[in-house]
């Protein structure tokens, strides 16, 4: 058996105690004539990777398993290809987002929502995760990467940018409407840029003065430091007028709440974060929405509409052997944007 290098997770524990351990662990191999066998040449560091290694999403289920290697974000070239794959050849770009498979028989596959079948297997809740060298998966759960797009770019919207693409559909966008973005690291900077394409006005949030520095340059016309300050929707208010929607990438409640708030009857608020029930007052005729990631349709969108429009990803590179030291750097909000993990 052929061997590969990964950085493996065998219990949750916090990321100061560096619990991902780099592995010799067996090389994955094409096990059905539909996968194809890719060598990974970036993996982005997503957020959740942080709530997952340290156990705070144990109550839901994650990680479903031990020993793990993380990261769904990964972007490699195809080496090996099953004898009935007929979407890719060996040499092709392509990119993997955390569906990894789904059933494509029941409701959900039919009507093109797969990321919400109940048989779904997620990138990185076994061994097949992106903090390795190779990963497999079905042809059919993984899109094409134009050659000219560098795999460091382009793996961030594999999590990131398709969230925030899912995101700001689900926000109706239109000219001129006034959508407040909450919470702009990886995936609020992709937002912004979503939001604006389609000629909405953003306000951004966040408690980092860098981030909203970033937020301004990628096009917010307007931005705010968010506080835990009762009266921020009534700051909010004064200065800008009720928010005709708000989409919330922060994952803290009084995240959720300020944005409920701040959002004018009959308004609408998309959550893209894991949080518990928010205040919500029926009266107001708001609606929530929730949205994760996106389907494999959605994902091919966010490949063309970034590579037409040159949509800024910043991110920084690191060595696999780094990811602990990358992922405490988040937990600090040390990293600018997105993170990348180059193996
Ligand atoms: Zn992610
Ligand atoms: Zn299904």
């Amino acid at each position: 058996m052929e061997k590969m290098r990964a950085m493996v997770l065998s219990k949750c524990a916090p990321i100061e105690t560096n619990p991902l351990k780099l592995t010799i662990i067996d090389k994955h191999e094409i096990k059905k004539p539909n996968e194809i066998l890719v060598k990974i040449e970036a993996c982005g560091v997503c957020h959740s990777q942080l709530h997952g290694i340290e156990g705070d999403w144990k109550d839901i289920g994650i990680p479903p398993t031990l020993p793990t290697v993380p990261g769904h974000e990964v972007v490699g070239r195809i080496v090996k290809i099953g004898s009935n794959v007929t979407k890719f050849k060996i040499g092709d770009r392509v990119g993997i987002t955390p569906l990894l498979e789904a059933c494509k028989k029941c409701q959900y596959c039919k009507e093109g929502k797969e990321q919400l079948c109940e048989s779904s297997i997620i990138t990185g809740e076994s061994l097949r995760g992106g903090y390795a060298e190779y990963i497999t998966i079905s042809e059919d759960f993984a899109t094409r990467v134009p050659d000219k797009m560098k795999p460091e770019y382009a793996a961030p919207l594999f999590c990131a940018g398709i969230t925030a693409y899912k995101a700001v559909k689900a926000a109706e966008p239109q000219l001129h409407k006034k959508i407040g973005i909450f919470g702009i690291g990886g995936v609020g900077h992709m937002a912004i840029q979503f939001a604006k394409l389609e000629g909405c006005n953003v306000i951004a949030f966040s408690r980092s003065k860098n981030h909203l520095e970033i937020a301004k340059r990628l096009g917010a016309i307007n931005i705010m430091t968010f506080s835990d300050n009762q009266d921020l929707p009534d700051k909010i208010k004064e200065k800008y007028g009720m928010l005709d929607a708000a989409i919330v990438f922060a994952p803290a409640d009084i995240v959720t709440d300020v944005a409920i708030k701040s959002v004018k009857k009959g308004g609408l608020i998309v959550i893209a974060v894991v949080g518990k029930n928010p205040t919500f007052f029926a009266f107001d005729e708001k609606t929530i929405r929730g949205t994760v990631i996106g389907s494999t349709k959605d994902m091919e969108q966010v490949i063309k509409i970034c590579d037409e429009n040159n949509f800024e990803v910043i991110t920084e590179t690191y060595q696999l052997e780094d990811a602990n030291q990358v992922l405490k750097m988040l937990k600090e909000s040390k990293i600018k944007a997105r993170a990348v993990l180059i193996p």
